[in-house]
């Protein structure tokens, strides 16, 4: 087994102020915590939640930001309690870790416990670099036919999606947006059973669509009919008419939100009284949700569209993102 030498210091790239364009920035890696690995980053993905912690959209960004949370890499170090082993190679996601004593993660809901940490920002950098300090109880093992440049985008856009479709088990589902998350959805919920409607702004998505798995396609000029559906996965972070949207869904079906439309919802409650229809939200995936989306991923041939573009290209890939031009992950090589 060869040796991987153990660098003191990581180099990545930053932003130092909010909306900054990148720049290169090199830091010292401190001694690992038990339940720590160090890894060596060999692809990262990039995520529309990167965009929004650059400029600080949600207030929480601490700079320098090394953004990056679609991570996949070998470990190099382990600490003293680390759950993996030297060379394996592992995927690291959005949650950094989470405090594995309160009732949400007592129950295997690690992804809601209130006490989570994320992968970057607050004392932490991310995944744009060359190296990355994990907890390894996130960490998780990337099945050997999944290449690594198409498992990162799994780690947060594809755990995103499948969480929720595998967790309420519909048979009619809608995806709203065929992007980043929406196109990894398109094939989770055909893998899963179900029968697949996309629902897109723009015509031209009709094609991918299928070629995708949808059985229908639809777009808001041209909807589906009312009470087409038991679940609706809502993936962009965009206004639409919510009104509108859940007279698509069945009586006691579900509109779930993976995003965050930039103004709020706001419908007619009488939409959920009438029906018993429901809102709900999904963050991430837990654990072991993580671990079945991988597993079932690799099973089932579901792969991310993919564009890879080198590290040092990291501002032209954020312009890239920015102008909804990627098609549709793009994932930086280290
Ligand atoms: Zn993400
Ligand atoms: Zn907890």
């Amino acid at each position: 087994m060869t040796q991987t030498p153990i660098p003191h210091s990581s180099n990545g790239f930053a932003a130092f102020n909010p909306g900054a364009p990148l720049k290169p920035f090199n830091y010292h890696l401190p001694e690992l915590k038990p339940f720590e690995i160090l890894v060596e980053i060999s692809h990262c993905g990039l995520c529309h939640t990167d965009l929004y912690m650059i400029d600080n959209s949600w207030k929480r960004s601490t700079y320098p930001l090394v953004p990056g949370h679609e991570i996949v890499g070998k470990v190099i170090k382990l600490g003293t309690l680390a759950t993996k082993e030297i060379n394996d190679r592992v995927g690291i996601g959005w949650i950094h870790s989470a405090c594995f004593h309160c009732p949400e993660c007592a129950s295997h809901q690690t992804n809601i416990c209130l006490n989570k940490t994320p992968t970057y920002s607050q004392g932490r950098y991310g995944g744009f670099a060359t190296h990355i300090i994990a907890d390894s109880r996130f960490s998780f093992s990337v099945p050997a036919n999944l290449d690594s440049a198409h498992a990162a985008p799994l780690l947060c856009a594809g755990s995103t999606v499948y969480a929720p479709l595998a967790r309420y088990k519909m048979k009619h589902v809608a995806i709203i947006g065929i992007g980043g998350l929406g196109h990894l959805a398109i094939q989770f919920a055909k893998a899963l059973g179900c029968e697949v409607s996309a629902l897109s702004h723009s015509p031209s998505k009709k094609q991918d669509a299928f070629q995708l798995g949808s059985d229908h396609f639809y777009t808001f000029q041209n909807p589906p009919k009312t009470l087409s559906f038991d679940f609706i996965l809502c993936t962009v972070d965009a206004d639409l008419n919510w009104d509108q949207t859940l007279t698509f869904l069945k009586p006691n079906g579900r509109l779930c939100f993976v995003s965050r439309p930039p103004n709020g919802i706001h419908f007619d409650p009488m939409n959920l009284v009438s029906t018993q229809r429901t809102i709900c939200g999904s963050n991430n995936a837990s654990i072991q949700e993580m671990e079945d989306m991988l597993a079932f991923a690799a099973a089932n041939n579901i792969r991310p569209w993919i564009e890879e573009m080198p590290l040092s290209e990291i501002n032209q890939a954020i312009d890239k993102l920015k102008k909804n031009e990627a098609h549709y992950r793009i994932v930086l090589k280290i």
